[in-house]
């Protein structure tokens, strides 16, 4: 099928994107993670719909024998029950990944397996090194022959090179983690432990859990609970632990710093509401903003309403905090996979009204107040607004629980082109009437120290003020997304 004509996952939304999802798992007495792995991305799949893979190895076995699957698509389309009977280990690593820097395509997709002088290292890294080009062109002038664009390949050769001047293999995680910036979750398949690593910001989530003698590193603790884990910690920013029978869980602290930079944005809208970060729960987190959004930006309405899913929660909060009923408008058609093909616009039908569809007689002569999580370029805003207007709205009230986007990110996130930003040299008046509500308002900045409950966090993308110095040139500029405009982008 020509490749215009299909769709990204979420390409008919105008939505940024998280990077990634990881999971790994070492099982201490059954040599079948692989299973179980699957179904812990199968929890993380709103992380990253493009591509997946797992890849497997028995600690007890040579060194350098991994056996691994990738492929591109939902984790549900490239797994079939005869995949784990070639994916036999005790130990393995899995991914899902969405593409912010590198293209989509199967040489991209992780885990990375590498083999090197101490065997072979599977590796699954969520988030963004704002100097993977200079480590790489060192690398490249050094004799390394990469086989992917991806930054999370230097991660990989890094490791590689270190070990060898290394006792451990998490000595040789910790010296290279000493060399890369910017945001990472890592998880590594060494040939005998399972090591986690998170930047010393803290900007990605990783967290650790155990099911009878397995231990588990995922990215969020929605995926512990599917796979009937139980929940120990998180790992720490700038913490390097390692899993292994003989020691159980091991921790490093020497890059850990004071410090931090949580993505608020996991809080808004990446993370499943079931989730936990850093102890913060996301659902908690999304109905703190709605209640803040309610006493900040109040409007007088029969009805408050979120847009599916992140929405939910903070239109729920909204409600709690000013007494006006929660009450559901849209319903969600999920089953938008990659093949999805993508109206034309010659077609009469939108990519918006295939995903999502009013129920007419909840709105129908109300006043209504829409809550959703934010407005990237306000293509796709214009059009529910439009569509709950269609099905007899009387007023439609915008809030968003997050504030407006200005400014690109160099962590993990699929942030637009400024100039492609809604809030870019526009008021929020401008943005009203472009979106077609009856008012709008956004989260103050100020607010959000509370919904991330007191943690430190980034706030970049909305002050331009980031934990660290930006790159100077655009790291994102390999993937193709960046390049396509508006249209391609939403319709
Ligand atoms: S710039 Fe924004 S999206 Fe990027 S890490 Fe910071 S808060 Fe998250």
């Amino acid at each position: 099928m020509n490749e215009n004509i299909r769709s990204h996952y979420f390409e008919n939304d105008d939505k940024m994107h998280e990077e990634c999802g990881v999971f790994g798992m070492y099982d201490f007495d059954n040599n079948d993670v692989a299973t179980s792995i699957y179904y812990g991305l199968f929890a993380l799949q709103h992380r990253g719909q493009e591509s997946c893979g797992i890849a497997v190895s028995d600690t007890e076995g040579p060194k350098g024998k991994v056996s691994s699957m990738k492929g591109m698509g939902l984790v549900n389309e490239v797994y079939t029950p005869e995949s784990f009977e070639k994916l036999k280990g005790n130990i393995g690593v899995g991914h899902v990944r969405y593409s912010t820097a590198g293209a989509s395509t199967i040489e991209n997709a992780q885990p990375l397996v590498l083999n090197y002088v101490k065997g072979t290292l599977g590796l699954a890294h969520n988030g963004n090194l704002i100097n993977a080009p200079e480590l790489r062109k060192e690398l490249a002038l050094t004799g390394a022959i990469f086989q992917t664009t991806i930054d999370s390949e230097v991660i990989a050769y890094h490791i590689a090179r270190e070990r060898v001047n290394s006792a451990s293999a998490e000595e040789a995680v910790m010296k290279a983690l000493r060399k890369v910036k910017g945001s990472y979750s890592l998880v590594v398949m060494s040939p005998r432990k399972l090591i986690g690593a998170r930047d010393p910001f803290g900007f990605r989530p990783l967290c650790i859990g155990k099911r009878d003698n397995a231990y588990i590193l995922a990215s969020e603790s929605c995926a512990l609970d599917t796979i009937g884990a139980e929940f120990i910690r998180d790992v720490e920013p700038g913490e390097v632990v390692t899993i292994s029978p003989e020691y159980g869980i091991q921790s490093y602290k020497d890059m850990c710093q004071e410090k931090h930079a949580r993505c608020i944005f996991e809080y808004i809208y990446f993370a499943r509401p079931d989730s936990v970060f850093d102890g913060m729960g996301i659902y908690e987190s999304r109905l703190i903003a709605g209640r803040c959004l309610a006493k900040d930006s109040p409007v007088d309405a029969d009805m408050v309403v979120g847009v599916p899913e992140s929405g939910n929660a903070a239109a729920q909060g909204y409600s709690l905090e000013s007494g006006i009923p929660y009450g559901t408008a849209f319903v969600k058609n999920g089953y938008v996979g990659r093949t999805f093909i993508k109206p034309q616009q010659s077609q009469r039908e939108s990519s918006v009204r295939v995903k999502l569809n009013v129920l007419k007689e909840a709105v129908k002569g109300k006043r209504i107040i829409m809550i959703d999580d934010s407005i990237v370029r306000g293509t796709t805003s214009d059009r529910i607004v439009g569509m709950l207007r269609e099905a007899g709205a009387k007023e439609v009230h915008v809030r968003i629980s997050s504030p407006p986007f200005l400014y690109p990110c160099y962590f993990g996130t699929d942030i637009p082109d400024r100039e492609q930003l809604i809030a870019y040299n526009r008021s929020v008046d401008e943005i009203c009437k472009i979106i077609g509500a009856d008012s709008l308002a956004y989260l103050r900045k100020e607010r959000l120290v509370e919904i991330s409950g007191g943690r430190q966090y980034c706030h970049g993308c909305f002050t331009g003020e980031y934990p660290v110095e930006p790159p100077k040139e655009d790291i994102r500029g390999e993937h193709e997304d960046f390049k396509r405009g508006e249209d391609s982008k939403v319709k």
